[in-house]
């Protein structure tokens, strides 16, 4: 298997043993704390292999966990990964391996919002300052940002919520140039946006969404693509012990499997329900990437392949955030949630949740988030148009 084969190929292909474990087609769930070895001699030198090198206690991970890492580092393009409990833990270990007192870090307005609140509350008591930029800016705005303190260039692109894309290649040279790392939450763009490609330093991804699948797990993982970086990351992560559960990274694994179809399908459907929004009278504009309306359309054509199936949606300014209260409670076959990126469609209202303070924040009208399962479209439409009529 190489890079030229097909995502699909690859992903069912990654991370398997082989011939090795027993014939068996999946990994082995491997539990443990205690690692057995064979006598001292062995256990001290372990530390030169590659998958011992950090291997003799079970917080270290096992081989069920080094499966989905090298998956991980597939998908991303990058030479290693490491997995970690949460999304929002993978948000925390690059933030806080190249960030220490004193230092300064830049997160766009449309940040995440827990990561907002990391930066808010114990980074800042740690004494490292975040200002929030404008999603949008451009390479000269970085460059103008940036001090000499600053060791963090953070990125998300589309933003969490409202969906403004970013010029990552022309921050990133902005960035290196002034000797910062970039590190980039690539959740919306698994697969799509290759961050190597196109200067990050360090991707970001919350597993729970679309690697899982099926909203059943919570995970996250940290890729890079050099050595010294992962040096950092992984020693980070160790000392924050961060773990996850040998079964969850086994649901994980299996839900990757069919990652590539859920995707590409979704992302097919969200497109199509996209478009189907922008023609209801109730609805302002539409904040999908993926639509020729889209503000940076032309960033979406040039950096991405294809997308995944979270937008936003500005309903006219003559409706309340009740009335959009009204819309989703009367959906069928939306459920009312957050975690997206599983098999099954959600609506969340979205006007309220979003925080800005760098003056970004005006979208014409009261929002909503959409996300699109594998449901059937026609159903889908169906159900959204009679909301649509409970909104008064
Ligand atoms: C969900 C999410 C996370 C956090 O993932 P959890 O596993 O829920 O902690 C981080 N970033 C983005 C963009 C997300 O949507």
């Amino acid at each position: 298997m190489s890079k030229k084969h097909a995502f699909e190929t690859r992903m069912s292909h990654a991370g398997r043993a082989g011939t090795h474990a027993h014939g068996f087609v999946n990994p082995a769930v491997h539990r443990g704390s205690t690692v057995l070895f064979e006598n001292c001699e062995a256990r001290r030198d372990g530390a030169a292999k590659r998958y011992e090198q950090f291997m003799t206690y079970g917080t270290q991970g096992g081989p069920t966990h080094y499966a989905l890492e090298d998956v991980i580092a597939e998908i991303e393009g990058g030479t290693r990964a490491t997995i970690v409990g949460t999304g929002l833990a993978a948000v925390m270990v690059p933030l806080l391996a190249y960030l220490k007192s004193g230092d300064h870090c830049l997160m766009p307005d449309s940040v995440y919002g827990p990561a907002r609140n990391l930066a808010n509350t114990l980074m800042k008591g740690w004494g490292i300052e975040t200002e929030f930029y404008d999603p949008a800016i451009d390479e000269a705005g970085m460059a103008a940002l940036i001090k000499p303190n600053t060791k963090v260039v953070y990125t998300e692109s589309p933003g969490s919520h409202t969906f403004e894309l970013q010029d990552i290649p022309a921050i990133a040279r902005a960035a290196h140039a002034r000797g910062a790392k970039v590190l980039m939450d690539n959740t919306w763009g698994i697969h799509t946006f290759m961050p190597f490609q196109h200067g990050v330093d360090v991707s970001i991804q919350a597993l729970t969404k679309y690697v899982s699948g099926h909203s059943d797990i919570l995970l996250g993982s940290v890729c890079v693509n050099s050595e010294e970086d992962w040096q950092i990351v992984r020693s980070t992560a160790s000392l924050l012990g961060q773990f996850a559960s040998p079964d969850d990274v086994y649901l994980a694994l299996r839900g990757v499997r069919t990652m590539p179809l859920r995707l590409k399908h979704q992302f097919a459907s969200s497109l199509e329900v996209a478009r189907w929004f922008e023609a209801q009278p109730q609805v302002l504009r539409v904040l999908h990437p993926g639509l020729p309306s889209h503000p940076q359309h032309a960033l979406f054509a040039r950096d991405f392949t294809g997308g995944c199936s979270l937008f936003g949606v500005v309903f006219q300014p003559r409706y309340s955030i009740e009335d959009v209260f009204k819309f989703i409670n009367a959906l069928e076959f939306f459920g009312i949630g957050a975690s997206w990126g599983g098999y099954e469609s959600l609506a969340l209202p979205t006007t309220g949740f979003v925080t800005r303070t760098a003056g970004t924040g005006d979208f014409g009208g009261p929002m909503a988030r959409i996300h699109i399962g594998l449901e059937d479209v026609g159903d889908l439409c169906a159900d959204l148009a009679q909301g649509l009529t409970k909104m008064g």
